[in-house]
């Protein structure tokens, strides 16, 4: 009996170990744009192996309709990794899972918005800020960490060099937002930055939070060249972290 018991705590011991405490769900689509197809197989092969590392449990879907609250409920964070909700209940449900403590981290045309979107709340939630340009082709470009000290930013370095990628500006800086808080920022040195599409200077805050919400956005994204940065891909795995880690704020 006694060595029942022991072999019974054992198994339990084991089992609480390896039960990840964070369940992660990544969308994707897989008829966008190709260099936002190519991104979105290289991050889910990214937090697939950082998952493993990490002990977190990460799943990936192309079908949005996945976005429903009763599938959610088995997520404490989801990733939409280049694209967004195709439809109105899709964004109903997304709306009720962060206004109740949802967790979201967003990359590139995940926070795309202009004036056909019709969605108010998710130009709110991003921090108030319209898309309002971009710089053509894909560049590499130096990167200002704004907060040394947060969580995400915990193995960058004050600057660094990130790889090629769509840059997109937006108007109002979203730095403007009282809630917002900007976690890097493209460097001006960078300007003029493009060649058929150009950015001639402005504030462009690259990631940042609206701290009303378990919410980060990243606006790297385009291409394949994105996860060819040790330091950057630091800041895609410390997000997961700093995400989950909230999740048991008190008060959120
Ligand atoms: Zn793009």
């Amino acid at each position: 009996m006694k060595r029942f018991l022991a072999l019974a705590f054992l198994i339990a011991s084991v089992t609480h170990a390896q039960q990840p405490v964070l369940h992660v769900l990544a969308f994707y689509s897989e008829t966008v744009e190709h260099d936002h197809v190519d991104f979105a197989h290289q991050a889910i092969k990214f937090y697939t192996a950082a998952a493993k590392r990490d002990r977190f449990d990460f799943a990936s879907t192309t079908n949005w309709n996945d976005l429903s609250a009763s599938n959610l409920a088995h997520y404490q964070l989801i990733l939409w990794l280049d694209d967004q909700p195709h439809t109105p209940s899709q964004r109903a449900v997304f709306e009720h899972y962060m206004t109740n403590g949802g967790g979201w981290l967003g990359f590139h045309i995940a926070a795309y918005n202009d004036k056909d979107t019709s969605w108010p709340w998710f130009i709110s939630f991003l921090g108030g800020g319209v898309f309002y340009g971009n710089n053509w082709p894909p560049l590499p470009a130096t990167l200002i960490v704004d907060d040394k000290t947060h969580p995400i930013a915990k193995h960058l370095p004050s600057t660094f060099m990130s790889p090629a990628n769509e840059w997109y500006i937006w108007k109002p800086s979203p730095r403007l937002n009282k809630d917002v808080k900007v976690l890097l920022t493209l460097a001006p040195s960078n300007y003029p930055i493009g060649l058929k599409d150009t950015i001639e200077g402005g504030d462009l805050p690259v990631v940042w939070t609206n701290t009303k919400y378990r919410m980060l956005y990243m606006n790297m994204g385009h291409g394949d060249r994105i996860f060819t940065s040790t330091t950057q891909n630091h800041l895609f795995e410390d997000a997961v972290f700093w995400l989950g880690a909230l999740r048991v704020t008190p008060g959120r």
